[in-house]
């Protein structure tokens, strides 16, 4: 009589936990060390012997079927939970992803490593010089004589002590003719300054100087290897032509246009209806370079050439004006 009262109490307790810390109370009370159906089993030894066996019995079962009740109603509360959590933080898992920003390459470097890889694959080695470069190296040694008027056609940033910032990459080839023998096979990409600000000038840009000297070195090797460079670049045949042109550092020099990659040599607004885009000088490197870098002229033989690596990037992205690549817009940027 007294179990099945005990049962009936402890059934609806645990009918009535609302969650699992209410039902774990009510376990507690019926299950714990002092807990009514523990107090019962420790009444037991009071008991006469012969009735022990069967009052026993009776209170496993009455423990069992509480012990089933708590379980099942632990399952049920657990669940809802689990409901409560998943309905306070709802997730819509058809929102499209987020996304990871990487970041992008500035077209200017892409096509630096775009030349870099081309050349080393011809092999090329990659040197880089000084910025701020002596008279020596960036004029006289590229037999530009003082009072030479090629002086005037580069407007220079002198320092007070005479130095430069370097009007081209030409020193490099001079500091590296003269610190080895050759054969050369080299680039040397970098920043080149002057006093010049328009929508096609800035004072600092970048360009590339591309020299080849050995012996039995001509035009032909530049004009394949600048051919197949430009192909390579623009993913489409390309048609170049040689303008003779004045360089004092070459002789004979040559301005090398491309056919327009626009209008095929139609005629456009991007090549102002010439149907040719100017790209790059060159020429074969003049004796008296030579003698200054104590280079043998009667043997050797050599081209070398210098190249704007931000007009092309303009061209080869249709960049309109070539502040946009300094102005660190990202915007701008991150369409490369
Ligand atoms: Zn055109």
């Amino acid at each position: 009589m007294q179990l099945d009262q005990i049962l009936q109490e402890a059934l609806s307790a645990v009918a009535g936990a609302e969650d699992l810390a209410s039902l774990d109370a009510v376990r507690v009370a019926y299950m714990g060390k002092k807990g009514k159906v523990t107090g019962l089993l420790k009444e037991l030894g009071t008991l006469p012997a012969d009735e022990r066996p069967q009052a026993g019995q009776q209170i496993n079962e009455l423990k069992l079927k509480i012990n089933l009740a708590i379980d099942e109603r632990k399952l049920v509360l657990e669940q809802f939970a689990m409901q409560s959590k998943l309905s306070a933080t709802s997730v819509d898992v058809t929102l499209p992803g987020r996304g990871i920003n990487l970041g992008s390459m500035h077209p200017v470097t892409k096509i630096r490593f775009m030349l870099e890889d081309y050349f080393k694959g011809l092999g090329f080695s990659v040197v880089e010089g000084p910025e701020v470069e002596d008279d020596f190296h960036n004029f006289a040694a590229l037999n530009i004589p003082e009072h030479h008027p090629a002086r005037a056609m580069q407007d220079t940033f002198y320092f007070a002590d005479g130095r430069v910032l370097r009007t081209h990459t030409s020193p490099v080839q001079i500091r590296s003719m003269r610190a080895s023998k050759p054969p050369y096979r080299l680039i040397a990409p970098g920043r080149v300054y002057r006093c010049d600000s328009d929508v096609t000038h800035t004072p600092m840009f970048h360009q590339v100087e591309g020299l080849m000297i050995d012996e039995n070195i001509s035009m032909a090797n530049l004009k394949a290897i600048l051919t197949r460079f430009l192909q390579v670049l623009f993913e489409q045949p390309i048609k170049l032509r040689f303008r003779s042109s004045y360089f004092p550092f070459t002789e004979p020099s040559a301005e090398v246009d491309m056919q327009c990659t626009k209008c095929s040599g139609a005629g456009c607004r991007i090549c102002k209806n010439t149907g040719w885009l100017e790209v790059l000088g060159c020429g074969m490197v003049h004796p008296k370079v030579l003698d200054n870098c104590n280079i043998d002229s009667e043997k050797y033989t050599g081209w070398a050439f210098g190249l704007g690596i931000d007009r092309l990037a303009m061209l080869r992205y249709n960049i309109p004006d070539l502040r946009m690549l300094f102005e660190n817009d990202l915007r701008f940027i991150s369409q490369f």
